[in-house]
């Protein structure tokens, strides 16, 4: 009796053992298969593109800068977000950028290819690669037009002087029509302006760079948005587009590109020292 009792009980315990062991064996499989749905899931999830790899995408590609080729200079490449976070050297110095002429005012004019180019639209289309350059540096830029619309010279000279700018940049281009050989950048500054003629200097030496540009150096300049202005200013004759081949430049997106580059680099480089009071 005893032997049958315990025997049925072992067989018993057996079966308990048995149905206890396969659920548990099938309670590990269903949390593996969990697992690797999740797993899989979240690879596909970024493998394609989509939720957060685009961020990471977006950050490697603001860590590589403005563009590959850039020089050394603009190496934080950081997006709006960032530099807010971060300040950098330049936050709270403001240029004042003043794209000369503009509206009925074309400035010079020349044909080139059987079309008309016309310096108001050249020097407004450097001056916003200029612009772009800055602000990622965290400079304030202030333009006098950002259309094509007449501003007179007063109120050029004046939007620095109450603005107190940091800096004062007019650009145009040149003309020479008795000589379509004549070629080359040249910087202004006026007479009494001591530290304009430092950053005239400085950009000079940063658009020397440039393969091919003629820079013919800084010489004082009697224009009327240097001579009324109290701040630092320059005027940059950038070229000459009664020169086939630089109007040629001037106009390519490039060149522009390039020339805003140098012309950022000689302003900053000068700025910085001045920030930290060399
Ligand atoms: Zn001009």
């Amino acid at each position: 009796m005893y032997d049958r009792l315990s025997r049925r009980q072992r067989n018993h315990r057996r079966t308990v053992i048995r149905y206890y062991v396969k659920l548990a064996a099938e309670g590990i499989l269903l949390i593996g298969a969990v697992f690797l749905m999740i797993c899989g899931g979240r690879y596909l999830w970024g493998r394609f593109g989509l939720g957060d790899a685009e961020d990471v995408q977006a950050e490697e590609i603001g860590r590589e800068g403005p563009g590959s080729g850039e020089t050394e200079f603009f190496e934080t490449g950081k997006g709006d977000g960032d530099r807010e976070d971060v300040p950098g050297p330049y936050v709270g110095y403001t240029v004042v950028l003043d794209p000369g002429h503009g509206g009925m005012d074309s400035g010079s004019s020349v044909t080139l290819d059987g079309e008309l180019v016309e310096e108001k639209n050249v020097t407004l289309a450097i001056c916003q690669r200029i612009r772009e350059l800055l602000e990622q540096q965290g400079v304030t830029v202030l333009m006098t037009r950002e259309t094509d619309v007449e501003v007179s010279l007063e109120e050029r000279a004046e939007l620095s002087n109450r603005e107190e700018a940091d800096f004062f940049l007019s650009i145009h281009c040149n003309s020479f029509e008795d000589d379509a050989s004549v070629s080359g950048l040249e910087c202004f500054y006026w007479k009494r302006d001591d530290e304009g003629k430092e950053y005239a200097e400085s950009i000079r030496d940063a658009v020397t760079e440039i393969e091919d540009l003629k820079v013919r150096g800084v010489s004082e300049g009697n224009y009327q948005v240097l001579r009324d202005n109290q701040r630092p200013a320059v005027l940059v004759e950038t070229g000459f587009l009664t020169n086939q081949e630089e109007c040629g430049n001037l106009l390519s997106e490039k060149y522009q590109g390039e020339l805003a580059e140098k012309i950022v680099q000689g302003v900053l480089e000068l700025a910085e020292q001045k920030l930290k009071g060399v």
